[in-house]
């Protein structure tokens, strides 16, 4: 196939973008698959293998678009990849690895309880004497977490952080070169090394307040005379099989020119000198694609939205059975910033956002599950069967997109509608996009709610499974991927934090609150705690 080398080679040297490299692998597969039956060797179109790459999302997590193009991206680069899919335990990788007898291991996770999870692979690895590279990839994994847990926990081979695509072939051909691997080796060690430094001689004790400072030093919003808004109703509203055309106008599209690894902001990203025209090029497929799929139903949107009587209680929130506000249903659990601030700025926690019941003021909190992504997997299956990645890329682009979309839809009908507090607020896309509204929607498992268990409260309360079939993963991934949830503050002051790292003195309160053991909380909480 040297067709695709040299597609390999143009990417690689930075004259022609992914979305073209992953299209011109659809040419070329599908001129294989075409020729196989006539090639003595039946093997990747006769060109030999440079090597065999095993690429996997791991346990709990569902996420696949970047593992799925990097696998194509080396294809175009003649590796054979052996790609396990989504959700796959430790055990099914190592034992794929050995008897598929790859050259190299390559994971992939967004979510954060996967940064846990790859560590627990590389530790397998290291006990089980697994001499093979390991490459780590995907939205929640970084260099420094690669240097600081997982690289420590592995020594018989190369731990290798992959930033994107473009860069995937450069490491995985000097990882498979007698040559040139030696030499990696020293840069990442070293480099890696200066990273552990760093995140030692980091993190003064002076510069985290205790638990209880923090708490005195929280956001102080005047209840006096604060009347909150009354939902139009409380119990759970379920929409199915929403129109997925009146989504569209609220699609930002930015992020979608992100998964293809074209960095600009849309739409003046179609002026850019360098990837304007391919930007366009993409974008023009991805209205065809968006068209098929609204004319034939392809995706199915769904979602539940409720809201509830709720006071908070220090840094929980009670939500009450009903308005009577005698029993209480369950108790959602936030942290609290812990960092010392300068200027007098204060540590913030949601649950300040919400009256506390020693005011006596029935307030509210909203909460829901959206997703675009029912038929995502098939539709995406199928154009995989036909060779076609792609179109399989482009749908599963295109439906997180839509679950994005539905969100800030959703969102709205809340604000005018059903929560009703902005009956009159009128914002354009733009407007949504740079969040000029009342009220927020943050998503357990994002910077404010760090915490993906408290997403078994959310679903269980909007029996959100049920009514949407979006269900959560053993590490609290929804499924399918193409799914968003959150919960909804409508107190003009909510603003949108990130919690930064927390104490031990707050963990073990954390887990008193949660009735769960400080290991289980700590093992949840990984890559936010201060100490580890
Ligand atoms: N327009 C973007 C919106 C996604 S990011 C897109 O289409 O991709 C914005 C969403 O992420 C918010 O609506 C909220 O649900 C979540 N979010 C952002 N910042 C957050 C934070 N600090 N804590 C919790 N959730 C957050």
């Amino acid at each position: 196939m040297d067709g695709m080398n040299e597609v390999g080679n143009l990417f690689g040297s930075g004259k022609m973008f992914l979305p073209q490299v992953v299209k011109s692998a659809r040419v070329m597969k599908q001129a294989v698959a075409h020729l196989i039956p006539y090639i003595e060797d039946g093997k990747s179109g006769g060109a030999s293998s440079k090597g065999k790459i095993l690429m996997a999302t791991v346990r709990g997590d569902v996420h696949d678009i970047g593992k799925n193009i990097v696998g194509v991206v080396l294809q175009c680069n003649n590796y054979d990849i052996v790609d396990l899919g989504v959700m796959v335990p430790a055990e099914k990788i190592l034992k794929a690895a050995i008897e598929e007898d790859v050259d190299i291991i390559g994971l992939s996770g967004l979510i954060t309880p996967s940064l846990e999870e790859m560590v627990h692979v590389a530790s397998e690895m290291e006990r089980l004497g697994i001499e093979k590279p390991l490459l780590i990839g995907g939205a929640t994994t970084s260099k420094a977490h690669t240097a600081v847990k997982i690289s420590p926990c592995f020594g018989q081979d190369a731990v290798a952080y992959v930033p994107d695509a473009s860069k995937a072939v450069g490491i995985a051909s000097r990882l498979l070169s007698e040559e040139f691997k030696p030499t990696l080796r020293k840069e990442l060690d070293e480099e890696y090394e200066k990273i552990r430094i760093r995140n030692r001689n980091r993190s003064p004790k002076s510069n985290t307040l205790s638990y209880q400072e923090a708490a005195e030093n929280r956001q102080i919003i005047d209840w006096r005379g604060y009347v909150p808004p009354k939902p139009t109703f409380t119990g759970t509203k379920t929409l199915t099989d929403f129109p997925l055309k009146d989504l569209i106008p609220y699609i930002d599209w930015t992020p979608f020119f992100a998964a293809w690894e074209l960095a600009g902001k849309y739409p003046t990203i179609f002026e850019d000198d360098k990837i304007g025209e391919s930007a366009r090029h993409l974008y023009a497929d991805a209205q065809e694609m968006l068209g098929q799929i609204i004319d034939n139903n392809l995706l199915c949107a769904n979602a539940v939205v409720s809201f509830w009587p709720a006071n908070s209680d220090g840094d929980d929130i009670l939500v009450y059975t009903d308005e009577t506000r005698t029993g209480t249903k369950t108790k959602l659990h936030h942290l609290r910033q812990q960092m010392d601030k300068p200027n007098g700025q204060s540590n913030f926690c949601l649950s300040d956002y919400i009256a506390p019941i020693a005011t006596g003021i029935g307030d509210y909190l909203g909460g829901f599950v959206v997703t675009t992504g029912l038929g995502a997997e098939q539709l995406a299956a199928k154009y995989e069967k036909e060779k076609d990645d792609y179109s399989a890329i482009m749908v599963k682009a295109l439906a997180d997109r839509l679950a994005e979309a539905f969100a800030e839809k959703l969102h709205e009908l809340v604000r005018l509608d059903y929560w009703g507090y902005s009956a009159n607020e009128a914002l354009n896309g733009e407007d949504l996009i740079k969040e000029r509204y009342q009220g927020i929607r943050p998503a357990p498992g994002y910077p404010a709610c760090p915490d993906h268990t408290e997403k078994e409260t959310l679903f269980s309360l909007l029996n959100a499974t049920a009514e949407t079939k979006v269900s959560l993963t053993e590490h609290f991934a929804m499924t399918p991927a193409a799914s968003v949830s959150g919960f909804y503050f409508s107190h003009p002051e909510a603003r949108y934090f990130g919690i930064g790292k927390i104490d031990r003195d707050q963990v073990s309160a954390y887990a008193e609150r949660k009735g769960i053991p400080v290991e289980e909380v700590e093992r949840w909480l990984s890559p936010i705690l201060k100490y580890a």
